[in-house]
């Protein structure tokens, strides 16, 4: 049911709080995944030394920079990705924000740059999301991206870190991710991330490397790209921008982070969600994770314990690539994607087809994330927060 461009909402929600003044005077039955130029951006600087003091809610626009930036030259930056969902009586909720800072603090660490504190950047995200809050989407509709960078915005020649950095995010409304299952392709020349390098965080400069491997496979007819650890080409890492799980009988699996592969926030939430629905889960984080929670929540016993302590029950996963073959199910994980199926995975000429649709653990878990993130499940693990 598309609707003229400029519609208010009213009509297409059934909120009572919809109308013009909630939402910004656009066609929400058409949002996709592109730029769509919002009010406002948050910018934020420090100088040499200095850690971040006071930033800014600003006019959204362009941003001057010197031509020596160290952004510019040496890449020196991070992007992160993070939403706001409109709940069914039109509030709005972030999902997990602090996660999305203290990942940023650990690129920054790597990528030798100050990072705002944890309480600087959620309360950066509350105050841009605020000012832009008629951007975000009526439930149903889609959400509102935000997208934070750190960058090196000051000048350098010689190479070393700038001598000054820039917060800065803007927003963006997106579309609900259903493209359809994913069509994968295995890459095994080119490579996302090498140990050592910096894979492992979401380096600006990790993105556009990717692009090669992206542009001919999609010329093929393939959605995205799986990489190969660039070691042995013998096990599977992650998709271009979002990670990978299978599901083999009653196991989910999903690589462990050694280092290559980045930790992604929906690929974490996941694993506590289906460890709730009493799947295995594959992978000795989530070991350390479900002590940890139990004993902060005061939730185990000694018998549970016990239980969740048999390793063969949760085992430590390097996944070889001959396992896609063996799959049932396969499933790609990010903010963007949020969960989306794998329909057929191409390795070497061969083409694997998997489950997707309905009674799949990728719906059921995609069902209860999602539920989640919008408010219309009681999100028991304070994941959400409120932008008021
Ligand atoms: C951002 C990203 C992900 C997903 O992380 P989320 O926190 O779930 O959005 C996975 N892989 C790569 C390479 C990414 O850049």
């Amino acid at each position: 049911m598309a609707q003229p461009t400029g519609q208010t909402i009213s009509q297409t929600t059934d909120t009572s709080t919809a109308d013009a003044e909630t939402y910004a005077d656009f066609n929400w039955d058409e949002v996709g995944f592109g730029m769509v130029p919002t009010d406002y951006m948050y910018v934020m600087k420090s100088s040499e030394g200095e850690s971040f003091t006071q930033g800014n809610v600003t006019p959204f626009g362009n941003i001057e920079m010197s031509p020596y930036a160290g952004i510019l030259n040496y890449g020196q930056g991070l992007i992160e990705g993070l939403k706001a969902y409109r709940k069914e009586d039109g509030r709005v909720l972030l999902f997990r924000p602090e996660q999305n800072a203290q990942r940023l603090k650990i690129g920054a660490e790597r990528m030798c740059m100050p990072s705002p504190s944890v309480e600087q950047f959620v309360e950066a995200v509350k105050q841009t999301v605020r000012a832009n809050k008629h951007w975000v989407p009526p439930q149903g509709k889609g959400s509102l991206y935000v997208r934070p960078l750190l960058i090196g915005s000051g000048p350098v020649l010689g190479l070393c870190p700038a001598p000054e950095y820039t917060f800065l995010m803007y927003v963006c409304p997106v579309g609900n991710y259903h493209k359809g299952p994913l069509n994968l392709v295995v890459e095994d020349k080119l490579h996302r991330a090498t140990p050592g390098g910096t894979g492992d965080i979401k380096a600006i400069t990790n993105y556009s490397p990717v692009c090669k491997a992206l542009t001919e496979a999609r010329a093929k007819g393939f959605s995205d790209v799986l990489f190969l650890d660039a070691v042995t080409k013998k096990y599977i890492e992650e998709v271009s921008t979002c990670n990978i799980f299978i599901v083999k009988d009653d196991v989910i699996s999903t690589p462990a982070i050694v280092g290559t592969i980045l930790p992604g926030i929906t690929r974490k939430s996941i694993i506590e969600i289906a460890l709730d629905f009493g799947y295995q889960v594959s992978l000795s984080e989530t070991l350390v994770f479900v002590i940890r929670w139990k004993v902060c929540c005061r939730q185990f016993d000694k018998q549970e314990l016990i239980k969740i302590c048999q390793f063969d029950q949760v085992e430590e996963r390097t996944i070889p690539v001959e396992d896609l073959l063996e799959a049932d199910e396969v499933f790609c994980s990010g903010t963007v994607v949020v969960i989306s199926p794998v329909g057929s995975i191409t390795y070497q000429d061969k083409r694997v087809e998997y489950k997707t649709g309905a009674e799949t653990v990728s719906q059921k878990l995609y069902v209860m994330l999602t539920g989640i993130q919008t408010g219309r499940v009681e999100d028991k693990r304070g994941w959400t927060v409120e932008v008021v």
